[in-house]
């Protein structure tokens, strides 16, 4: 695709954008000015889809209307409400049904999936993390080889890029496992890096670690509704995610995990609760703990419905367009971004994306100047900051446009 530094051009690329239509289906924010924001922080957190309050104000009627009785007879029934988002689920993931399910927060099914695939002896106990991963991993992490009495200095193994570099190279990683291997327990990254936007290798990683009998998880925060991912196919041990960046689904929305169809039968030590077992006698409330046979089997609690109701809202959007036609958009959004910010012959920013990456673009400020940040914001850009020194700008395919992304670069470049 060759593109063209002119507004004209941005113009064009929207009329014949197939998903423009979409871009009607979101409530954008506005500035003071009644003016549109220009909104490249879908990675933060995703847009509301009109949608959602009927998905919402159905079980608030419903609560209304019935009380207790709406577990069974509500019109989409609260016992099983988490199984109606598991088929979209799957589709986003590249799962069987029964590997996904939606329950707490990102942070908190990590810490449970550490509990089951985080099971250091006297010969494996390390783990292999990302420098620079999200702060909450690295604490969900260190606090589990605290827990087992390891000290994380020699325990954690943190990958870093090259000098020079800000991605890390997948040979790098396996120089790591080839060196360490023995001794290493798990590998867990970030399927995309949350501060350079990078996309990890997930298919060969996997594999490798596997041919020295190491577990793999992935945390999916940046991933999920971003790019192409078949977790099953790929063998993926287990995966964690949030729903309110990419998929849109508000702040604090529950979140879910994968757990490959290989471990549902296995005896993984969990942490148990109701929610988790086997439903034919759930409520006969047994002493002894039988878990479902499936990602449902690492359950605790009831969910938060209401939330669950604003998820199903806008994974009926993804079911709609479906994860093949958002990635299309999105792949031709970011490149011309980029060739858009390559024009800015300015000394002052740098892409420090890799070519592997979804729809998030890092841009590093020299000097770790803020005030580029604080003037674009000012013009009407909400975007984020993230220390020491980027500026995350995320085109996000279901509500952003090509002018979008070319009035952005206008602002930028003026700026600069
Ligand atoms: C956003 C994000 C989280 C957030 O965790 P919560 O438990 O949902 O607050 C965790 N990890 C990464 C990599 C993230 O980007």
């Amino acid at each position: 695709m060759t593109y063209n530094i002119s507004k004209d051009f941005a113009l064009e690329m929207d009329v014949s954008d197939p998903l423009k239509s979409y871009q009607e289906r979101f409530y954008i924010p506005k500035q003071k000015n009644g003016e549109k924001h220009i909104y490249l922080c879908g990675n933060s957190l995703g847009l509301q889809s009109k949608n959602t309050s009927d998905f919402i104000e159905q079980e608030l009627k419903d609560w209304q209307n019935l009380g207790v009785e709406g577990h069974f007879h509500a019109k989409n029934p609260w016992l099983p409400y988490h199984e109606f988002l598991s088929a979209s689920y799957s589709r986003i993931v590249g799962a069987k049904i029964s590997e996904v399910v939606a329950m707490n927060t990102l942070s908190v099914n990590l810490h449970l999936m550490l509990v089951s695939f985080y099971r250091p002896d006297k010969n494996r106990f390390k783990i292999v993390i990302e420098d620079d991963a999200f702060p909450s991993d690295i604490y969900a992490v260190e606090s589990h080889i605290k827990h087992h009495n390891l000290d994380p200095e020699k325990v954690l193994v943190r990958l870093k890029p090259r000098d020079g570099e800000s991605a890390i190279r997948t040979d790098d990683i396996e120089e790591v496992i080839n060196n360490q291997g023995e001794e290493i327990a798990l590998l867990m990254l970030g399927g995309v890096n949350y501060y350079t936007g990078q996309v990890f290798d997930f298919k060969s990683i996997t594999k490798f670690c596997h041919t020295k009998g190491i577990k793999v998880g992935f945390d999916l925060a940046h991933a999920i509704g971003n790019i192409e991912l078949l977790l099953h196919e790929w063998q993926v041990d287990f995966a964690v995610w949030c729903s309110y960046k990419y998929l849109n689904s508000g702040p604090g929305s529950i979140g879910g995990v994968f757990i490959h169809s290989k471990h549902h039968n296995s005896k993984l030590h969990r942490f148990a609760g109701w929610w988790g077992h086997n439903k034919e006698d759930r409520f006969k409330m047994p002493d002894k703990f039988d878990p479902i046979r499936s990602a449902e089997g690492w359950q605790l609690s009831n969910p938060p419905i209401l939330s669950l109701a604003a998820i199903r809202a806008s994974l009926s959007i993804f079911d709609e367009v479906g994860m093949e036609a958002l990635i299309e958009k999105s792949k031709k959004m970011t490149s011309y971004l980029v060739f858009l910010l390559d024009n800015i012959s300015s000394k002052r920013i740098s892409i420090i994306t890799p070519n592997d990456r979804g729809c998030q673009i890092s841009i590093r400020v020299s000097g770790g100047d803020k005030m580029l940040f604080d003037k674009i914001t000012k013009r009407g850009v909400i975007a984020d900051w993230r220390e020491p020194d980027v500026i995350r700008i995320a085109p996000v395919p279901l509500y952003n446009s090509y002018l979008d992304v070319f009035n952005f670069y206008k602002i930028l470049e003026e700026i600069l």
